[in-house]
């Protein structure tokens, strides 16, 4: 750990704290490269009524958006609590090389968030999770898939 990666998880705290004063939950996140901040976020579910609007998503699509790319790999993200399956599910597609992280999944869930309930829906068979999950016309979606294989002038990712 260095004393850069304790500056940002501290900014990444900070925002977490500061998030509260307008209205959004109290997460926050900084994404930075070569040393240095490229993007910082807080909570914003409540503020936007966006119920993705989580820290580390937010400052995914900043980063995304100031370095005009997809691909965020030589990036690391500070992220004030663990990130919820979402989130992580978001740092994987955007290739984040290190994860920084504070508080724990179990943290956030003694002020009833529900990260370690989805944590525990995700190994759930379809069946036994408490949103219903039905499959139907997997032939007709798979004509996109077969178009998108067949498809020679495609970005990749
Ligand atoms: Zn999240």
């Amino acid at each position: 750990m260095s004393e850069k990666d304790i500056l940002f998880m501290r900014r990444a705290i900070e925002l977490s704290l500061e998030s509260m004063k307008t209205g959004g939950g109290p997460f926050g996140a900084v994404i930075t490269k070569n040393g240095e901040i490229i993007s910082e976020c807080c909570n914003q579910v409540t503020v936007l009524n966006d119920p993705t609007a989580h820290a580390e998503i937010g400052a995914i699509r900043e980063a995304a958006r100031k370095l005009n790319t997809f691909d965020l790999s030589g990036c690391e993200i500070y992220a004030s609590c663990e990130p919820c399956p979402m989130c992580l599910g978001a740092i994987y597609w955007a290739r984040i090389d290190r994860v920084f992280f504070a508080n724990t999944r179990n943290d956030a869930e003694n002020i009833d968030f529900d990260d370690s309930f989805i944590y525990r829906e995700i190994s759930c068979p379809f069946k036994e999770r408490s949103i219903e999950f039905r499959q139907l016309l997997r032939e007709e979606a798979l004509e996109a898939f077969r178009a998108w294989e067949a498809l020679e002038d495609k970005v990749e990712y």
